[in-house]
């Protein structure tokens, strides 16, 4: 009996001790990123996400995420805000939004801001399927804008170097129209004089409403980022510079002027804004991301034109850079990059027909492609999707010119209903022929009208949970 005893007595020990052990093994916290430029949908997507995990058991519709599927999550709690120093990412106001009637989309995030889940599962696998019921992973999701990781590329280039860069935009023929009240105080700003921080402050304005005049038209490849979306550092003067044009980088490389001088005060906010800018932003919060979704309106671009389409290709060009981790990369050099996962997704996708979908995911993955030709994911498994993050139509079918077609219906920005076709989304990149006879058009739908205690309606965002959570609540 007393060795019976004490054989239960030792099991009971050995699984308290496999228990503990499994705790501080186990990984229990999970750093998700949020990203692409503004109106790609950020907001809207982590405001799904959130909306998801809390209605998992209940009213959501996540067939494709295992942890729901196979019934082993137990509950999803929002917590306390983990970063005293970020913003809490606005969810109730987002669903209020959403909630309303009619319901309206929340209003876009500008910074950086974050939100934490608790997330209480079963394992299904392992040892701790046995001795633990109840397993934890902590989840912080943080937003940031794409713009931030525009500005990764000038660690790379002297303020000469990136004048040269921004000379060839502010030329662009479809831009010069936006640049020219820019182009003459520049013009007009001499060089070598002692600084006038007024008068570069002012010429600096100019270029930041160039930014926003060519944000309004639809452009994306706009820098510096924080031009657009200072955040916390709106006024200082650490935003006060500007690209000089190619005759006044010339006459700098002859001349590089007295100390104190308005060149010198232009290089010196340059150099500020590397250093205590774009880097700090790196150093504080990209290196802890363990994984990333990376959200890009394929569609808005596709029906802005060419002009638009082309420039964000440039912008994923510049933007793709931060998730290149060659031997010779940029961060590289500032740190160890921690991505193990990273996620492309063609956001609004309820923009086209079903059957345009698998299209949707093509032509991303052509841009992608063409942006950076030789892309290094080093240890970095990518995986690139269509997603609405809220799906704001519904699918139908009617016959047109003898045919059977899809069609897509939804509620229009004055509350009537809008039922179309929208067009056939381009397999790649287009070419000039698809832009002579661009037959690709769609509304601006509302958001779908819904019991406020149901699940937010998506297009496979189960999908993009399961590739960014499955393997950590297994
Ligand atoms: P952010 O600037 O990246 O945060 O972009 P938002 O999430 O604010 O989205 C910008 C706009 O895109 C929204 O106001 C909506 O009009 C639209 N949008 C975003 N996500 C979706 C979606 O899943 N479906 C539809 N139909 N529209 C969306």
């Amino acid at each position: 009996m007393k060795k019976l005893l004490n054989t239960s007595h030792l099991i009971d020990q050995l699984k308290q001790n496999v228990k503990v052990t499994g705790a501080r093994l186990a990984d229990r916290h999970l750093n998700l990123a949020v990203t692409g430029l503004s109106g790609s949908g950020k907001t809207a997507f982590i405001t799904s996400i959130v909306n998801q995990l809390l209605e998992a058991n209940d009213s959501a519709e996540l067939p494709f995420f295992s942890v729901v599927r196979e019934e082993r999550l137990f509950g999803v709690k929002r917590e306390a805000q983990p970063n005293l120093s970020l913003r809490r990412f606005a969810y109730e106001n987002a669903m209020q939004a959403l909630n309303g009637a009619p319901p309206v989309w929340p209003e876009s995030t500008t910074g950086i801001s974050q939100v934490r889940l608790h997330i209480r599962y079963r394992k299904d696998k392992g040892i701790s399927r046995y001795i633990s019921e109840d397993t934890k992973l902590t989840l912080d999701i943080t937003d940031y804008p794409g713009e931030w990781l525009l500005d990764l590329p000038l660690l790379d280039m002297d303020y000469l170097a990136w004048s040269a860069h921004c000379e060839s935009e502010l030329q662009a023929a479809e831009r010069q129209a936006l640049s020219a009240e820019f182009l003459l105080a520049r013009e007009a700003l001499e060089l070598t004089a002692p600084g006038d921080e007024l008068a570069l402050k002012h010429i600096a304005s100019l270029y930041t409403d160039y930014l926003h005049k060519c944000r309004a038209a639809g452009f994306q490849l706009l820098q510096p980022g924080r031009f657009i979306l200072p955040g916390e550092l709106a006024g200082a003067p650490v935003l006060d510079f500007f690209p000089l044009s190619e005759e006044q980088v010339a006459q700098v490389k002859q001349n590089r002027g007295p100390k104190g001088s308005n060149q010198a005060l232009l290089f010196n906010r340059y150099e500020h804004y590397q250093e205590q800018v774009v880097k700090p932003f790196y150093v504080d919060h990209f290196k802890r991301f363990d994984r990333q979704v990376v959200l890009v309106d394929c569609l808005s671009a596709l029906n802005n034109g060419r002009a638009h389409f082309d420039d964000l290709q440039r912008a994923l060009n510049w933007l793709l850079t931060s998730f290149e981790y060659g031997k010779t990369n940029l961060l590289s050099r500032l740190f160890t990059p921690k991505i193990d996962k990273l996620i492309f997704a063609a956001s609004k996708a309820d923009h086209v027909t079903p059957d345009q979908q698998s299209n949707l995911v093509k032509l991303l993955d052509s841009m992608l492609h063409n942006a950076r030709k030789q892309m290094q994911f080093d240890g970095v498994s990518t995986e690139s999707t269509a997603i609405a993050a809220i799906r704001a139509s519904q699918a139908g079918r009617t016959e047109h010119k003898g045919q059977d077609i899809q069609v897509l219906q939804g509620t229009g920005a004055d509350g009537k209903v809008i039922r179309l076709f929208p067009g056939d989304v381009p397999a790649k990149c287009p070419d000039s022929s698809f832009w002579d006879q661009q037959g690709f058009d769609f509304p601006h739908f509302s958001p779908p009208s819904r019991d406020e205690n149901q699940a937010l309606p998506h297009i496979r965002m189960d999908r993009v949970l399961e590739f960014i959570l499955g393997d950590k609540i297994r």
